[in-house]
């Protein structure tokens, strides 16, 4: 196929300064939860994208000197002449395909802890920010830089820059965002100098240009100079000529720098999930950039759509299409929309799951592209896969996420693939789920499957039926899948930890219950002790129905585990705007009498009770593995049916995200004639 020729324009070469990229496709620097310790996983993460088809790849957040030290998260750092070689790695990587490398160099001033090198953080004023995540909290507060430390601070730059160059990086960035070093010499609440750093504007943007003017003066001649800079805070300062600070400071500096890539100061705000954010949802932050210089300017906006990133070129908003999520959800969408196969780009679906890895502190993981991460550790590659036996079939019970990939998956390795679906519609829990608030885009899960599967001639889908174990041995095939989904239940635990029961009555509900449609009778309890977004949608949706509703949970927020996905702030915002009652810290211990009984996390005997018609249980599910068990409980009659392995997958297996259930059907498809034990997979080992 080829491409469509409304889509040409994103495939204009650009210019940035010395260097040129092959096209507007930029993946913009983003943390991949492969740290310096972990180079291979690394730069097979962004090769992968260089081979997609993005014209400029760049690293995540990489460290200029030990006084800029993340751990435990996962950064990359150039602090000396033996780093340069795990960079090397990456760019000749990037390089093979045509792409553009670039290093996100990078001081984080008083948002750094330094709990591994123990130099005491350093900032521009001594103030440092109130962080009140307890997994963010710095008890380690930062000390004024003094001009013989702003002197060395511009000298590391510059010494980072040229090591930069030495591993081949075609464009070295200075961070001046998102609360960092440089930038906070911009801000005046934390730039309280007197002396020629602070003050005027002029004086507080003094040092982001020195250090612009010196890395050109060193690498300039072969390497472009991006500024890669928040607006959003400085908008809200008038300038004294122009609209705002923001607005001064891009005239000031205009065309020094060879790029602008310019982000929210927020990485909550920047990387809004889709629940709380529409793709382009940045513009306000970027679009007053491009009159003020005549040099390229990158943004981010979740694109995944090829009309949008078209009209964000043709309305002067962008010059290149930034991404960082999109190139991990796909890593080869710009090839896909060069070769009109547009319609089988995997969307982003906005969840941020890739967020919470890199807050775990492990290679990011996608709810859409199960092969992320795996790149160079399991030898995953998300376009291509080992052909299988055309002669062996395999029957898929579930169509859920898990079913779905895996048929997907099977298909394209060419195997005789059948789908049998107890419903009517293709999709399990994402065709639900993306019916509560803020939750559409998670129906994408579905139909980027189910849009490939129809192209294929060796994948059959049957609906309407739901299989017995009888069905299944009766189908007389070589493999079966079990890819049956889980269920909420109405279990509560203990105070202890323990499963207790009584909570049957008709007048306890689970999530399957009111996403199927029942009407709860007021006032409703959510009782939520699963912690991520199903609790705060199911009481968001029941408001919409004009119910009363109540979050009691023993966490100490609604959502608590929503803090890994950058979502927990929001979701509070939506929750109090919605009028929704929460009781946080407390234990359901019963319910009778139209009431709920409460128990202190704390004191146990602090014992309280709200008014309740209907508990709703956000808590446990439990795989709906009946019928694996009863196939795998006679091995006789699988074997004799014909059957060489039977497997279950997914939520069925064990339930979890839709992430888990995702990468669970592709692991299976790929190892489906590799035996059922856990497969080896590389390890990135120290060099002894
Ligand atoms: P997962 O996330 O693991 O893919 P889901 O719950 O989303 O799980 O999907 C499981 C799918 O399996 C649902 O669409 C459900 O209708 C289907 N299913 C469950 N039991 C059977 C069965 N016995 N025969 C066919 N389909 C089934
Ligand atoms: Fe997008 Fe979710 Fe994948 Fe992150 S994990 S890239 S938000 S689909």
């Amino acid at each position: 196929m080829s491409r469509n020729p409304r889509y040409d324009i994103l495939f204009e070469p650009v210019r940035i300064g010395p260097v040129t990229a092959p096209n507007r496709f930029y993946q913009t620097p983003h943390a991949i939860g492969a740290g310096h310790q972990m180079p291979h996983t690394r730069a097979a993460m962004r090769e992968v994208r260089a081979e997609g088809g993005w014209g400029v790849v760049n690293t995540g957040y990489c460290s200029i000197h030990p006084s800029s030290d993340d751990a435990p998260l996962p950064y990359c750092r150039l602090w000396d002449d033996e780093d340069i070689k795990v960079h090397a790695l990456m760019v000749d990587a990037v390089h093979r395909h045509g792409a553009l490398a670039g290093v996100e160099l990078w001081h984080g001033g008083s948002g750094v802890a330094n709990r591994l090198t123990r130099v005491t953080p350093m900032s521009v004023s001594g103030i440092s920010y109130d962080l009140s995540y307890p997994g963010w909290i710095s008890l380690a507060k930062s000390r004024p830089m003094d001009r013989q430390d702003i002197r060395e601070f511009r000298g590391w730059h510059v010494d980072a820059a040229k090591r930069a160059r030495s591993a081949g990086f075609d464009i070295v960035y200075i961070y001046a965002g998102m609360g960092f070093g440089p930038y906070q010499f911009l801000l005046p609440w934390m730039n309280k100098r007197t002396d020629e750093y602070g003050g005027s504007l002029q004086n507080r943007v003094r040092l982001m240009r020195e250090i612009v003017e010196e890395m050109k003066e060193a690498i300039g001649q072969t390497c472009a100079i991006a500024v890669r800079f928040s607006t959003d805070d400085l908008l809200k300062i008038p300038g004294e000529t122009l609209e705002s600070e923001a607005h001064e400071i891009i005239s000031m500096l205009s065309d020094l720098p060879d790029l602008w890539d310019i982000k929210s100061s927020s990485w909550t705000v920047e990387t809004a999930s889709a629940r709380f954010s529409e793709q382009g949802a940045q513009e306000p932050w970027n679009s007053f950039v491009k009159p003020l210089t005549s040099k390229p300017v990158v943004g981010v906006g979740r694109f995944t759509s090829p009309d949008e990133m078209v009209s964000q070129i043709k309305r002067g908003i962008l010059d290149l299409i930034g991404a960082a999520r999109p190139s991990i959800a796909d890593p080869f969408l710009p090839r896909k929309i060069n070769e009109g196969r547009e319609d089988e780009i995997r969307e982003c679906i906005g969840c941020n799951i890739c967020v919470s890895s890199y807050h775990d502190s492990v290679p990011v993981r996608c709810t859409q592209n199960p092969t992320m991460g795996e790149e160079w550790r399991r030898n995953w590659h998300p376009e291509r896969i080992p052909p299988g036996d055309p002669e062996q079939s395999i029957l898929i019970v579930g169509a859920g996420p898990a079913g779905l990939e895996c048929a997907r998956a099977l298909g394209q390795r060419g195997f005789a693939v059948t789908v049998a679906e107890a419903g009517e519609e293709l999709g399990g829990r994402v065709t639900i789920e993306s019916k509560l608030p803020g939750l559409a885009t998670w129906a994408r899960v579905r139909d980027y499957r189910t849009n490939l599967i129809q192209t294929m001639g060796n994948v059959d889908i049957y609906r309407g039926s739901p299989l017995s174990a009888q069905d299944v041995m009766d189908f007389g095939c070589d493999h079966a899948v079990i890819a049956t989904g889980a269920q909420w239940t109405r279990e509560i635990l203990s105070t202890d930890g323990y499963p207790i029961s009584g909570f049957e009555g008709d007048a306890v509900f689970t999530p399957d219950d009111v996403l199927a449609g029942a009407e709860p009778e007021d006032p409703v309890v959510i009782y939520d002790f699963d912690h991520y977004y199903m609790g705060s949608c199911l009481a968001e949706l029941l408001r919409q129905h004009g119910n009363e509703v109540t979050i009691v949970t023993p966490a100490n927020a609604v959502s608590a585990w929503t803090f890994m996905t950058n979502e927990l702030a929001e979701i509070r915002v939506r929750m109090i705007e919605l009028g929704i009652g929460t009781v946080f810290e407390h234990y359901l211990t019963g319910f009778s009498d139209g009431a709920v009984q409460l128990a202190s996390i704390y004191r146990g005997s602090d014992i309280s009770s709200i008014d309740c018609g209907s508990l709703v249980v956000v808590g446990v599910r439990t795989g709906n593995d009946r019928l694996f068990q009863e196939l795998s409980s006679d091995a006789d009659r699988i074997a004799s049916a014909g059957i060489s392995t039977l497997r279950s997958i997914g939520d069925c297996r064990a339930p979890g995200t839709i992430a888990h259930a995702v990468y669970s059907g592709h692991e299976c498809a790929r190892n489906i004639d590799a035996g059922d034990s856990i497969q080896p997979f590389a390890l990135e080992r120290p060099r002894l």
